[in-house]
């Protein structure tokens, strides 16, 4: 989508640190980590957020959930992580391509709200 920030990211025109790439799904680090290990896991295709994650393809969104495990060995976090996706103004969605955060690095606070 034209104007979308991590469309961009994907497309390479805005410059990230990439973790990981197959052929549906792009991750990279967050700019502004909110734990030692913060990563944003997309896919390469534009939906604007969980809400609508139905209009993508099966294998996209099991690439996804595929990912983010294989993300979480690659960045040993053996001892646990947390998955977010901040769906909506409710939740302070910011950026509206779907994303799943990867943190961890450190113990997670026991309220996710
Ligand atoms: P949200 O608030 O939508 O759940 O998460 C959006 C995330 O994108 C935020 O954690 C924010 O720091 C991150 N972000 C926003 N702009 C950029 C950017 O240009 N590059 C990277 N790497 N992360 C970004
Ligand atoms: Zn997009």
């Amino acid at each position: 989508m034209a104007d979308c920030l991590f469309c961009k990211i994907v497309a390479g025109d805005i410059p990230s640190t990439k973790v990981y790439e197959d052929e549906s799904c792009y991750a990279f680090r967050d700019i502004n980590p909110q734990a030692p290990t913060h990563i944003l896991v997309v896919p390469k295709a534009h939906v604007s957020s969980i809400a609508q994650i139905g209009d993508l393809n099966k294998d996209v969104i099991a690439d996804l959930m595929t990912a983010i495990g294989r993300i979480a060995e690659q960045e040993r976090l053996e001892n646990g992580f947390r998955v977010v996706s901040n769906c909506g103004p409710d939740a302070c969605q910011s950026v509206p391509h779907l994303h799943f955060h990867i943190l961890g690095g450190r113990k997670m606070g026991e309220t996710m709200a």
